[in-house]
């Protein structure tokens, strides 16, 4: 096992069997040693530095129908909100205070906010910090759609492929096209976007062979980001009651995914932390560099719930920003509050 993970970190890149072996039969000191390998990797790319970025949550409409995600348009239960200009901007105010340099608008898929609006929220946000990235994480939209949201000034866009299976892609996403959700990420990196791709890890019938095609197919997008998290089950949609990710199997995955892709920008996510109070550091341990606090207004905090039991919904933006900080420290790192471009992106 110790020779396969070596050949990973030479050359960044198994075959298929190859990984799977290593991913069904890793045992607890194959995973250290992997996790070893997965951290000195980072050290020598990013150092010991951890990016923040604000995550602006403005919206928990959406009109898609996940089957896992506590948004989807069919839970009623689900007390919807969207944020005005003035509030995104007065959050953005707030973020700048405490030194954020990356603001990421993420929200449902929700036509209220049409092309001119999205520009208009882009631009205000822009012209008042132009020294800021803004990164979106709206969902799929056209090419042209993509590319007016670009020429008004966003910089990254996150969007998970959440399975590479097409299989599993379509038991989760009903009325949803695999083949669509694709090309949109390649759409993203033609337009000069940095992308941020992911998945979920543990989701109700995935299996070893679809993280091996989740990696395979990451390797050929090569992304500037991937974001990666435990699936965690909310009780008002239909996988109320299946079991959750698990730490282990998505830090495994966390220090894979740093091997394949050695200057990728990884984040240690919220849902990770939500399952382990840990999670997240032992997330950077394993080959993370960021961290995306919660910089949403306290009203809506609750209401964007995409899972049970999400952490820091009662914390202010500016507790946020010092238990993290505190975090980062003593799991042995330093927060880095320079804008974290991905070393490989220029804006076209
Ligand atoms: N509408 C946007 C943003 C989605 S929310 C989009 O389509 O990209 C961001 C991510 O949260 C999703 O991509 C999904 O991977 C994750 N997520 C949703 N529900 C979840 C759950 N129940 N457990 C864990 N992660 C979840």
């Amino acid at each position: 096992m110790r020779r396969i993970i070596d050949k990973l970190y030479k050359e960044n890149y198994l075959d298929k069997n190859e990984l799977l072996d290593l991913i069904n039969n890793i045992t607890d000191k194959d995973k250290a040693y992997l996790i070893s390998r997965a951290h000195e990797t980072t050290m020598k790319v990013y150092d010991n530095k951890i990016y923040l970025r604000g995550l602006i949550e403005f919206t928990n409409y959406c009109k898609n129908n996940c089957v896992y995600c506590g948004i989807r348009a069919a839970n009623k239960k689900a007390d919807r909100y969207r944020l005005s200009l003035e509030e995104i901007l007065d959050v953005c105010t707030q973020g700048d205070r405490l030194e954020y340099k990356t603001f990421v608008l993420q929200g449902g898929e929700d036509d209220f906010y049409t092309d001119d609006k999205i520009v208009e929220i882009i631009k205000e946000i822009k012209r008042k910090f132009p020294e800021h990235a803004v990164t979106l994480s709206i969902g799929e939209k056209s090419y042209n759609s993509y590319k007016k949201y670009y020429d008004a000034g966003a910089d990254r866009y996150l969007l998970r492929h959440e399975t590479a299976s097409k299989e599993l892609y379509n038991k989760l996403h009903p009325k949803m096209s695999f083949e669509n959700r694709i090309e949109c990420l390649w759409n993203l990196k033609k337009i000069g976007y940095q992308v941020g791709a992911g998945f979920m890890i543990g989701v109700p019938g995935q299996t070893n062979e679809d993280y091996v095609k989740d990696l395979h197919f990451l390797k050929e997008l090569e992304p500037h980001m991937v974001g990666i998290g435990p699936f965690i089950s909310h009780k008002d949609t239909p996988l109320a009651n299946e079991q959750n990710g698990t730490v282990e199997k998505t830090i495994v995955l966390l220090a894979l995914i740093r091997l394949f892709l050695p200057d990728v920008l990884l984040p240690a996510t919220t849902a990770l932390g939500t399952i382990d109070p840990l999670g997240r550091e032992k997330g950077l341990k394993a080959g993370a560099n960021v961290v995306m606090p919660n910089l949403s207004p306290m009203k809506v905090r609750e209401k964007y719930s995409l899972y049970d039991g999400k952490i820091c919904t009662g914390d202010e933006a500016a507790e946020c920003r010092k238990c993290i900080e505190g975090r980062i420290n003593r799991a042995g790192f330093s927060l880095e509050m320079s804008r974290g471009d991905n070393i490989k992106w220029r804006r076209k």
